[in-house]
Order: C-alpha cells, then structure tokens, then sequence
C-alpha cells in the first residue's frame, strides 16, 4: 500500500535520538529549548513552547488567551476534531465558518456576514481558529482587519504548514495572530513522532503556557506568592498539565528541522507533478492562492461527479483496493455524532458539505517516487473513467 503520508527518517535523525538517549536528559534537558529556538528562529517569532502534541498546544493556547465557560470559538468544519475540541476542554461552546470553495479554508467573506449577525444576538466569538488546510495558509490579513473590529483574539491551528509561508513571511511568525501551532504527528510535515508547539510574539503568553505544560509549576522566585522555603521549593500557581516534550523527541524535531526546506521544496515538486498528470482527467486539482506558499501537507483534489460514471465512495474504493492509500480530510467536524449530540445540524456549511462529497487525499510525502506517483495517476485514470 502506497500511504497517503509518511514521514522521512535519515541517519542523522537517528543519531540525534541515540544521542539524547546516551545522554543525562531524556526529559527536561537541553534538547527542548534547542529546538523551540530553531523553530521560532526559522519563523522569526520571539517565543515557541514545544509540547506533547498539536492538540495539547490548541487546549493550552485558547486557555492563555482566556477562553472558559460561557465563551464561544469559532473555526472550520474542514478540519481535524482537535481544532474544535480545544475550545470543548476549556467549557467554551464551539460554531463553524463555512469554507471558501476554491481554497477549501474558512471563508473571510463567511467570517464577516456570521460576525456581523453575532454583534447583533451579543455572542461574539472570543476566539477565531483559522486552520491552514493542505498547509495553503488562510487569508490572515482580512480575518486579522475583522479581528481589530470585532475584538476577538486568533488561534492559527498550522498543523500542515510549518515551512509555508504567507505573503512572503514564514507561517508561525504570528503577524496576523496571538498564537500558531504547529504539529510534528509523523503524516505532518516534520515529525517527533508525537509532539506539537505553540509559537507566539508575546512574552506573557509563552510564559503562561509554559506553566500549564507542566502542572503549573514554578522554580521562579518572582512568581511565587512568597519567599522560597528552601532550594527545595516550587509552587503551583494554576491547574496545568503534563504536556511536556521529551528530550528524545525534540532531538529528532531539532534534526528534521535543518530538512524543512527540503522536504517542502520536495512536496511541491511533487504537486506540480500531480497537476500535470491529473490535467486532462474530470477532478479539480488544489488551487494555489497567490498570497501564499504552501507546506504541501496534503495534496485534495475533488471529483467532477457529474462527468464521472462513479460515485465518489467507489472511485475511493478501487484506488484503496488497487494499494494506493487514499484518504479523506476531513469529515465536516459538527457531523461527528459528539457534535450531532451537541445540537449541529446538517445544512449549516453547504460549502463544506459539497466538498466532503467531492474530496480525495492522494499520496503527498517527500519519499514518494516518481514510479508510485504514476502509479497513482493510472490507478485514479483507470477508477474515474465508466
Ligand atoms: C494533526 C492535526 C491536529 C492535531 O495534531 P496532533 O499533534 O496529532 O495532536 C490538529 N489540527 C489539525 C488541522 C491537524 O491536522
């Protein structure tokens, strides 16, 4: 079976663990603020706190910028669960934006209408979390000049764009927003295996997060509500977590990281391939906006239904059957049964709808080779013709 991702380990790599694994630390050593310096650097943000995973830093962020019990987030059904469920944890109530069609990310001009009709019912949003679908960023400036109006804060979840880059800035240096996360799942575009960070420009917020990765613990004196009762000393000063990174994992973050360009320069060579091998067959194949630089997480295409003989399950189920590892991201979020439960109802994204009829992941990593694309290409050939 050809995956529809996979990760791409060297022998640097490799050694990098071995040597985190020979050394004293294999948690809160040196290797974790090595690589959350790599990271903010290569974005060029002030602060990046490395953690467990994406969705460990999604939690950590809405709760540093505040959100609880009584506050509403909003973000695109056109994504991972954990996008959503981040605002769940903390007891806030979550709604969905539609997508735009053509970049399949949530939809500025959706944004403003749903706003301008929340400022009136008073229940404005506290939290917007764009997600950079496919790694093509959003359209951080319009949601950003709606933010300024509105007065809610932004959460980039760029799971899939580390690398990318927003009118010609890395994605991460949080010019249009108050924190990014990034994940390393091994689909991802870098890996820890499992892992995540959260990047942010302001020096309170990465400290915040900072004491919720680890129980809310401090060794800083200046933190403390009174003088230390010993070297001994630390205090709890808010309800944290054990979200914390291993040294092991953050030495093979640190590895992947001097491959980034590579493996994204890789993705889009990739791509350019697929697009002219798919161009005379009835799919759409992605949309590139030209504000962005994509990370190429993902490569979607979508069906022209009406000119293919198939419906999309079968055309999904010969590719699958013929060891090509397609997939499907994602589900609209509010049509999982937990969010069925809460109250959603079908119709509430007609944009998103369609495209979960329509969308296909095909194989996207670094390692895959010509022979496996063309593979590929006469697989989904042979599916979408009658
Ligand atoms: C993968 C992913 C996450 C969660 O990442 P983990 O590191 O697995 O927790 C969140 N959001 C999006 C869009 C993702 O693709």
């Amino acid at each position: 079976m050809i995956p529809y991702g996979r990760q791409d380990i060297s022998e640097s790599d490799i050694q990098a663990v071995v040597d985190v694994l020979r050394s004293d630390f294999l948690t809160q050593g040196p290797a974790v603020p090595a690589f959350e310096k790599a990271v903010a650097d290569y974005c060029g943000v002030g602060h990046a706190v490395a953690v467990n995973s994406a969705t460990s830093a999604l939690h950590i962020a809405c709760l540093t910028l505040g959100v609880s019990k009584g506050d509403v987030v909003w973000t695109s059904p056109i994504t991972f669960v954990a996008s959503a469920n981040c605002a769940l944890y903390c007891g806030a109530d979550v709604d969905f934006v539609d997508i735009d069609p053509h970049t399949y990310n949530l939809s500025t001009e959706r944004l403003a209408e749903k706003l301008a009709q929340a400022e009136k019912s008073g229940r404005l949003p506290k939290v917007v979390i764009p997600v950079h679908l496919c790694g093509q960023p959003c359209d951080m400036a319009g949601i950003h000049a709606l933010s300024q109006r509105y007065g809610f804060k932004i959460i980039e979840d760029a799971s899939h764009a580390i690398g990318g880059k927003y009118r010609d800035e890395p994605i991460g240096n949080c010019r249009y927003s108050d924190i990014t996360v990034f994940s390393f799942h091994p689909v991802k575009i870098i890996t820890t295996g499992e892992g995540g960070m959260a990047l942010t420009k302001d020096a309170q917020s990465a400290r915040h997060m900072q004491l919720l990765r680890s129980h809310g613990i401090t060794r800083d004196e200046s933190e403390m509500t009174h003088v230390p009762d010993g070297p001994w000393y630390y205090q709890q000063i808010a309800l944290g977590f054990n979200y914390r990174m291993t040294d092991i994992q953050a030495a093979l973050g640190l590895s992947q990281m001097q491959r980034l360009d590579d493996f994204v320069a890789k993705r889009h060579a990739i791509a350019k391939r697929y697009d002219q091998l798919l161009a005379d067959l009835p799919v759409i194949t992605p949309w590139r906006h030209p504000y962005g630089y994509s990370g190429m997480h993902l490569y979607v295409i979508c069906l022209k239904l009406n000119q293919i003989g198939k419906t999309r399950r079968g055309v999904f189920e010969a590719l699958r059957a013929a060891g090509i590892g397609v997939n499907l991201h994602y589900i609209p979020v509010y049509r999982q049964p937990y969010y069925v439960n809460l109250g959603f109802k079908d119709g509430l994204c007609p944009e998103a709808e369609q495209y979960y009829t329509e969308a296909i992941s095909l194989p996207m990593y670094p390692g895959l080779t010509d022979e496996q694309q063309d593979q590929v290409v006469s697989t989904l050939r042979k599916a979408v013709s009658a």
